[in-house]
């Protein structure tokens, strides 16, 4: 079977003393093998908590996980602490902005990820840890050299590479990035994602690349979700939704972003903000911002329209996927 994660009806809610925030709510999700999927969406849409509730890094006491996610044969909401334990950096590794603040200030590159390695392989030799772990440091454009070196010897590029290379160090089969590269400057960036896209070929890894920046996914992902309110608007193929995207809030966003290399804009394309997560909102979750919201898109949720590969949550289109009525093109 080529799926390596399908997430359904998934819903996060934070649980705090006064009230709660619904975060993600009933996602459905379906990711490949080899796939590399870019979520993006605005500030506080939910695209860090679906990491962390897929990881299961939130805390357990203010938080409810809700729904399935099922990756390799296991449902990741269920797991306990030990089958967690097996499970991280083995199968499921992440990347976070702030990666390479985990490293030891005092100690060498190499003596550091030789520890992590030893985490789930404690009887390997010192020449197949070194081996690995060399391997892994030139896969991401560093030289042996970095091995003894300490962190505060490395740029903030080379600390990322560094952070990149420990969380392959097991192979895992899928690697979420949480705004990885959003920190560095933009030929760093640039070439950062230059380097992953040709490890995921080399190592078989799939990625998960979560950011606030369309030009990231354009530049290293073959799939874009994008994430609103805790709510998916719209899944496909980043050649198809980038030159056409479907969703008014897709075109929204899209109208904020220059290429890569450009400068980063504000964003201006969509008048508003989001929602109140803490109010649970019938209808679709975008109709207070969209230029063609109804009584209908105010009242019923729309469901996913299914368009060749893609989806698109919006009652613009019927359920074959045409244009209900061709005067009401999605604006922006
Ligand atoms: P960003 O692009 O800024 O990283 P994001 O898309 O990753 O945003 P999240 O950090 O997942 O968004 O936040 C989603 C929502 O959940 C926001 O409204 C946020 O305020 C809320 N939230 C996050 N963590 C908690 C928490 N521990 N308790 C309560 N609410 C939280
Ligand atoms: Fe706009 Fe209605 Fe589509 Fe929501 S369902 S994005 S409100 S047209
Ligand atoms: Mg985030």
């Amino acid at each position: 079977m080529n799926q390596l994660l399908e997430i359904k009806d998934f819903s996060v809610t934070y649980v705090n003393k006064s009230k709660k925030v619904y975060a993600v709510k009933n996602v459905n999700l379906k990711i490949n093998k080899g796939d590399s999927l870019g979520i993006v969406g605005e500030s506080g849409s939910g695209k860090s908590t679906l990491a962390m509730a897929l990881l299961r890094l939130l805390p357990e006491k203010n938080t409810q996980i809700t729904g399935k996610a099922n990756f390799i044969g296991k449902d990741l909401v269920q797991l306990n602490q030990k089958e967690l334990k097996n499970i991280r950096w083995n199968e499921l590794a992440v990347v976070f902005q702030k990666s390479m603040n985990a490293l030891s200030p005092v100690h060498r590159i190499g003596p550091q990820i030789e520890d992590i390695y030893r985490v789930h392989k404690p009887n390997a030799s010192k020449e197949e840890i070194f081996s690995r772990i060399t391997y892994l440091l030139r896969l991401v454009n560093l030289s042996e050299r970095v091995y003894t070196l300490y962190p505060h010897e490395l740029s903030g590029g080379m600390l990322q590479r560094v952070s990149i290379a420990i969380s392959l160090v097991h192979n895992p089969k899928l690697l979420i990035m949480d705004e990885a590269t959003t920190a560095l400057d933009v030929v760093t960036q640039g070439q950062i994602l230059d380097e992953i896209v040709k490890m995921e070929q080399t190592l078989d890894v799939t990625r998960i690349m979560i950011t606030h920046d369309i030009s990231v996914v354009a530049a290293s992902c073959n799939k874009i979700a994008v994430m609103y309110a805790g709510e998916f608007m719209e899944i496909g193929y980043v050649k198809d939704v980038l030159k056409n995207p479907k969703h008014p809030y897709t075109r929204g966003l899209l109208s904020s972003f220059p290429s890569l290399k450009g400068e980063k804009l504000k964003l201006t394309g969509i008048s508003g903000y989001l929602p109140n997560l803490s109010v649970k909102q019938e209808g679709c979750i975008f109709a207070p911002r969209c230029q063609h919201a109804t009584e209908k898109c105010k009242q019923e949720k729309p469901l996913g329209v299914e368009m060749n590969e893609n989806t698109v949550w919006c009652h613009l289109y019927s359920s074959g996927g045409e244009l209900i009525n061709e005067d009401q093109k999605p604006v922006y």
